[in-house]
C-alpha cells in the first residue's frame, strides 16, 4: 500500500508540476508517519538543479585525511556491538593515539589511521576477532566490493598428504579446492613436514570444512584434515562463521530428516580436535 501511495504521489507531482507543495504537505503533515515522511525524501526532487562544484583543495584534504582506512565488518551482529568495537579494537591493536574509529552502521566500522605503517601492521596481523567472533578487515578504497569485504584470509594447515605426493604444485591444487589460494607456505627442501600451510581467501558466506577425502589414486580415498589458524567461534553443526549451534537452522532440517530416517548411518571417523 505504501509503495502505491508513493507511486501515486510521484505521478501526481509529475502530472501537476504547478501543484502547491507547501499547502498540500502542511495539510496532511499531522497524519503522515515519520517513516512516510523520511521515505518521501527519497524522491528525486532537486536532481535536475544545477550541480554544485566543491573546492578541489577541500576534496584533496579530505581524501588525504582518510586515505589510510580499514573497513571492519562483523560476522555476528548479535554478539558484536559496533560501538564496543570502536572503543576496544584500538586497544587490542595498540593504536589508541594513532587511529580513530567511526561506526558506519550495517555491521561496519571504519578505522582511520594517521600513518600507512600502523594500518599495514594491523593488516599483517592476519584475521582479527572481537568478542570471540571473527571480523573481516580490509583496506578501504572507494569502490571496494561487497564480496571483497566478506573475505577473511585464513592460513590453513593441511595434514595428511602422503609424502610421495608432497610438492608445491600439489599443495596449490589441494588449496584450490578449498577456495582462492592467496599464498602457500611449503618449502620442498625441508626434510620434516607435519603439515603444509595455505592462505585461503575465505568468504564468510562459506561454511567451514575441516576434512575431506581426496583421491591421489583413482577410487582410493585419503582423508586430509584442515586446521584454520586464529579461528574463533563458529557453528559446530553447519560450519557457519555467523552464528552458533544454538541458532543453527540446520537443527530444523535435521529434525525433519530424522522423522524419515531409520538411524542407519555410515561410521563417522573421529576428528582429533
Ligand atoms: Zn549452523
Amino acid at each position: 500500500n505504501f509503495y502505491l501511495y508513493v507511486g501515486f504521489l510521484t505521478s501526481f507531482f509529475t502530472f501537476y508540476p504547478s501543484f502547491n507543495l507547501c499547502s498540500g504537505i502542511t495539510q496532511s503533515n499531522n497524519n503522515m508517519s515519520d517513516y512516510v515522511r523520511k521515505s518521501l525524501q527519497n524522491l528525486d526532487l532537486g536532481i535536475n538543479d544545477e550541480p554544485v562544484p566543491l573546492p578541489s583543495d577541500l576534496c584533496g584534504r579530505a581524501v588525504n585525511a582518510n586515505r589510510f582506512s580499514l573497513i571492519v565488518s562483523v560476522v555476528n551482529p548479535k554478539k558484536q556491538n559496533l560501538r564496543a568495537i570502536v572503543n576496544q579494537m584500538l586497544k587490542i591493536w595498540g593504536f589508541v593515539d594513532d587511529c580513530r574509529g567511526r561506526v558506519l552502521g550495517d555491521g561496519r566500522v571504519l578505522f582511520i589511521f594517521k600513518s600507512e605503517e600502523s594500518m599495514n601492521l594491523v593488516l599483517r596481523r592476519g584475521p582479527s576477532a572481537f568478542n570471540e567472533w571473527m571480523l573481516t578487515v580490509h583496506k578501504w578504497y572507494p569502490n571496494i566490493s561487497e564480496d571483497g569485504m566478506k573475505i577473511i584470509p585464513f592460513w590453513i594447515q593441511i595434514k595428511g598428504i602422503p609424502i610421495m605426493y608432497l610438492s608445491t604444485a600439489m599443495v596449490n591444487c589441494i588449496g584450490d579446492n578449498l577456495g582462492h589460494v592467496a599464498g602457500v607456505d611449503f618449502d620442498e627442501n625441508v626434510n620434516w613436514v607435519e603439515f603444509v600451510r595455505v592462505c585461503i581467501n575465505w568468504s564468510i558466506d562459506s561454511p567451514l570444512r575441516f576434512q575431506r577425502n581426496f583421491q591421489f589414486v583413482a577410487g582410493e580415498n585419503t582423508i586430509l584434515k584442515f586446521r584454520f589458524e586464529r579461528l574463533r567461534n563458529f557453528c559446530s553443526r553447519c560450519g557457519s562463521l555467523k552464528h552458533d549451534a544454538k541458532e543453527c537452522e540446520m537443527e530444523f532440517m535435521d529434525a525433519a530428516a530424522e522423522e524419515d530416517d531409520n538411524g542407519d548411518h555410515e561410521d563417522n571417523p573421529n576428528a582429533d580436535n
